[in-house]
């Protein structure tokens, strides 16, 4: 029997490498071979146990490979042939539902469960539905986009970040060029939301945060934002005051992690009629000295921001082949399948001396 390396979580902080078997492949679906596998924030709360997700799972939800086996109507479907390399999105949609119909297909609710990549447990056959392993279950509704073979996996993971930059901070709030941004966070979807904004022409792209963090809003000052503050030295508010001649930005993006003040600060920053988007997940906190008046009194609009769809995946994908930036320098850090433990405790600074922005698992 042929078999593949997995990653294996059979509960909080417990990961093991074991051999699951490899499916016969029909007609209407494919198996990848895993090349790379970007680490997202999510994936460490999922390795903590903070999601509700079922045991055992082959987490990993942001794979690039090649296809290694396809059907028939598969590869009409996608367009695809062995051999190709492909980016999978997350979400395994039913394409049949009310969200899916309208276009929100992340959304979908045609499932029981939160059907994708990374959450599918393995009780679910065959088990192969995530992306810390040497091949990934293509199921005939994934969703593949292709990229170029030239651009190296690991910087082809970045199709996430990038994605959720374009979606998060220029589509949903409807960035427009010459728009001030302030960006709270300076981790992976904090540095592609800079570059997503500069893509779209804003006027003036302010990054937040921590002394910590000096190494990141040097890299968002080298990707084009125009100020990077360290909030531990600097009030954020009095420069975006100063900078908008006491107007406030037009659009914020909250992408840190836990942070709940970021919320009322994001609030804070924003301009009257101004957009706030909340992408950064908090667990099961509130947010403290929340004065819902300050926000009906500005008209503020406030987005919550998950996942990210088809078209602006398509944009991140352009971008990387364009070799407009170098993405390399987001990229810091790849380790093997073995190592899926340590790679997640890097990513949450739980490793001394270890600075992450971007991790990728290569098989
Ligand atoms: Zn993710
Ligand atoms: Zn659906």
């Amino acid at each position: 029997m042929r078999t593949s390396r997995a990653i294996v979580q059979t509960g909080p902080r417990a990961l093991e490498l074991r051999e699951l078997p490899l499916p016969e492949i029909g007609a209407d679906d494919g198996l990848l071979q895993v090349e790379a596998c970007g680490i997202c924030g999510s994936d460490y709360e999922q390795y903590q146990g903070a999601l509700p997700v079922r045991f055992p799972v082959v987490p990993g939800h942001e794979p690039v490979g090649r296809i290694a086996e396809i059907g028939d109507v598969a590869a009409r479907r996608w367009r695809v042939q062995a051999g190709d390399r492909v980016c999978v999105e997350a979400p395994i949609p039913c394409g049949h539902c009310r969200e899916c119909l309208t276009g929100a297909y992340r959304l979908c609710s045609g499932h029981r469960r939160f059907n994708a990549y990374g959450y599918v447990g393995l009780d679910v056959s065959p088990g192969l539905w995530g992306g810390y392993a040497d091949y990934l279950y293509l199921d005939p509704n994934a969703i593949v986009h292709k990229i170029d073979p030239a651009i190296p996996p690991e910087i082809a993971t970045l199709f996430n970040p990038l994605g959720a930059g374009f979606r998060w901070a220029v589509e949903m709030p409807r960035l427009a060029p010459g728009d001030t941004i302030v960006i709270l966070g300076p981790g992976q979807r904090g540095l592609a939301s800079v570059i997503a904004a500069r893509e779209a022409g804003a006027g003036c792209i302010i990054v937040t945060g921590l002394a910590a963090d000096e190494h990141k809003l040097a890299l968002a000052r080298d990707f084009g934002a125009h100020h990077a503050i360290n909030i531990e030295a600097e009030d954020p508010a009095a420069v975006v005051r100063d900078i908008t001649d006491n107007r406030g930005a037009d659009v914020v993006i909250d992408v840190t992690a836990y942070a709940v003040e970021a919320v009322t600060q994001a609030c804070n920053l924003a301009r009257r009629g101004g957009m706030v988007v909340l992408a950064g997940t908090k667990g099961p906190k509130p947010v403290p000295d929340f004065i819902v008046d300050r926000l009906i009194m500005k008209e503020l609009t406030l987005i919550g921001a998950l996942g990210v769809d088809y078209g602006n995946y398509d944009r991140a994908i352009r971008l990387i082949e364009s070799g407009k930036y170098p993405l390399a320098r987001l990229h810091t850090h790849t380790l093997p399948l073995e190592q899926a433990e340590r790679a997640l405790r890097i990513l949450a600074r739980e490793v001394p001396g270890e600075d992450a922005v971007h991790i990728a698992l290569v098989p």
